[in-house]
């Protein structure tokens, strides 16, 4: 058994992972209380990773729709497959019928980072969307028609809600006058 730090770079929080593994199978991920950032702290994704890592239907390679089912195709053959159809529907529709999504993974890896740039550009789409489009770009348009600003953020108050009515709640010495 071997355990190698790694990091989870499923979102933004790039936690600490201490991965256990053993003849090429990860066995369990927990926090690396040495990680500057995280301190030992991950989520339940971070811990679940081993099961994705190890789970029999995982794709591991291209995959085609065809009438007798999805059938592995090498990767070769899927871009072009993926550029040809990408063609026939700017043909179609014009360069705005494609949209491209960028999210965490591509951002977290250099190699996606470089590709997304020059295959946004041939594309000439205007359609861009990312995980911002999904979480920070609502809540800000919630902000701005709820509080009057998009960088406004509403702040549980911990104190008087039944989790810190025991008098233990921490926001209490945050909120203290000194
Ligand atoms: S463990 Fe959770 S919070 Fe930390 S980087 Fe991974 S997904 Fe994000």
């Amino acid at each position: 058994m071997t355990t190698a730090p790694a990091t989870c770079c499923l979102c933004d929080a790039l936690c600490g992972l201490l991965v256990q593994h053993e003849n090429g199978t990860v066995t369990s991920v927990r926090g690396n209380p040495d990680d500057v950032f995280s301190r030992g702290y991950i989520c339940p994704k971070g811990v679940a990773l081993p099961d994705v890592q190890n789970d029999p239907d995982r794709v591991r390679q291209p995959l085609r729709r065809t009438e007798r089912g999805f059938e592995p195709v090498s990767w070769d053959e899927a871009l072009r497959d993926i550029a040809d159809r990408i063609g026939v529907v700017q043909e179609r529709g014009g360069r705005d019928a494609a949209a491209v999504y960028i999210g965490n993974p591509t951002a977290h890896s250099y190699a996606a980072v470089l590709f997304a740039v020059p295959l946004v550009a041939v594309l000439g789409t205007r359609n861009l969307y990312s995980s911002n489009s999904l979480d920070s770009a609502p809540r800000q348009l919630a902000s701005y028609f709820m509080y009057g600003a998009r960088t406004l953020l509403p702040i549980p108050d911990g104190c008087r809600s039944s989790r810190g009515g025991n008098g233990s709640c921490d926001c209490k010495r945050r909120h203290a006058k000194v």
